[in-house]
């Protein structure tokens, strides 16, 4: 089925990259180095700028981002196996898969309801001794973060390790740990994904960290190549975690434009804010630290399916994000004890409208239109 207004056309978002984008694959071609050299060098650096943090290593993809935070927090002695991270119960499923992994025990935790991320009421209810870190996801592209968290966070010596995921750009509206506001760079590490449709996409899979510690960064790089520190020397059992110079050369491209991109999203979402006015939609609130990776609406009732098939019909494709928590997903099921109201309820009623930089503002006024005459 081909809509009128798709969700999201990938190609489209890329077509304006196209030029730059050949230009630079010829120039990895001819380069004859594939593995490492100046393309991630130079990403690295850009993408350290952009968060306001000391060190960005790029590397395969978000999940094995977060999880080479964690396993890298191990190896430095800042993490042991069993730990408590607490991780918001509405996230994708990969915030859980990395703390796993790393042989920590995620303790999920019901999100605000206006926010749909995690907040400072939220961690209390899930603090223990063995509390050692809070992964905030700063789901959509919101963030999560605020005055009351990093009281706690400062507090109970915690780790913040930020699933930054969707946020790219995203600046919070008061101060992080160091001296940074940036998404990513609020807490002590935090993982980013270039998966082809966060808001920032590489053609293929690609992901980073950034972190204000020299010791993360540095267990990091090791651990992704093999956890080796200088050729043929191994100082963990580490990974095959690099990123791509091929990937890099793509995204060198787009994070020139990333302002662009994020404003293109921002205007997007605020002509949803002033063009719905259908009283059956409850939408996301309008704020700052948003770069909305996802402009997700809320449908109360029954009303849910309903709405997606007058969509369809009326040629507007729509998504949810997630249908399914991570809690319910058959690999994890009846493996966490307290039940999630907030993030069920959530998992009923969000819908995720068109919002990325290839819908115009002539598409969201068509689009708000369709959406107010819904009964
Ligand atoms: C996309 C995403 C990830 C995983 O990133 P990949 O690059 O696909 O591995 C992790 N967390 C969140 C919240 C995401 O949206």
């Amino acid at each position: 089925m081909t809509f009128r207004f798709p969700f999201l056309d990938l190609a489209k978002v890329n077509a304006p990259y196209e030029t730059g984008m050949k230009e630079a694959a010829s120039r990895v071609i001819a380069s004859g180095r594939y593995i490492g050299g100046q393309e991630v060098t130079e990403f690295n650096a850009t993408l350290a700028g952009l968060c306001n943090a000391p060190y960005a290593v790029g590397v395969s993809n978000g999940l094995d981002a977060l999880r080479l935070i964690l396993e890298g927090y191990k190896q430095i002695g800042r993490l042991n196996d069993g730990d408590e991270v607490i991780v918001p119960a509405n996230t994708y499923i990969a915030s859980v898969l990395a703390v796993s992994h790393a042989g920590l025990k995620p303790i999920l935790a019901d999100p605000d309801i206006t926010t749909m991320n995690l907040s400072a009421e939220s961690i209390k209810r899930h603090l223990t001794e063995r509390t050692k870190a809070i992964m905030p996801v700063h789901l959509y592209g919101r963030v999560a973060w605020d005055d009351d968290m990093r009281l706690i966070c400062e507090e109970k010596s915690l780790l913040v390790i930020e699933d930054a995921a969707q946020a790219i750009g995203a600046e919070a509206t008061v101060d992080g740990l160091f001296d940074s506001r940036m998404a990513g760079a609020i807490g002590h590490a935090g993982a980013l994904s270039f998966y082809p449709t966060k808001n920032i996409g590489a053609l293929g899979d690609a992901g980073a960290i950034v972190t204000h510690d020299a010791r993360l960064a540095e267990a990091i790089t090791a651990l992704a190549n093999y956890g080796s520190d200088h050729r043929y020397h191994n100082i963990y059992r580490g990974f095959n975690c690099r990123l791509d110079p091929i990937q890099a050369a793509m995204l060198n491209i787009k994070l020139a434009d990333i302002n662009n991109i994020n404003r293109q999203r921002r205007l997007n979402a605020e002509a949803y804010d002033s063009g719905i006015g259908n009283p059956l939609i409850i939408k996301p609130k309008i704020s700052p630290d948003n770069v909305w990776h996802q402009y997700v609406v809320r449908l109360q009732g029954n009303s849910r399916d309903r709405f997606r098939k007058f969509m369809t019909n009326n040629g507007v494709e729509t998504d949810i994000h997630y249908a399914t928590p991570p809690y319910r997903q058959p690999c994890y099921i009846n493996k966490f004890q307290d039940s999630f109201a907030v993030s069920d309820l959530l998992a009923y009623e969000i819908v995720s409208l068109p919002i990325s930089s290839a819908t115009t503002l002539d598409d969201i006024s068509q689009i708000s239109e369709i959406i107010n005459r819904f009964k």
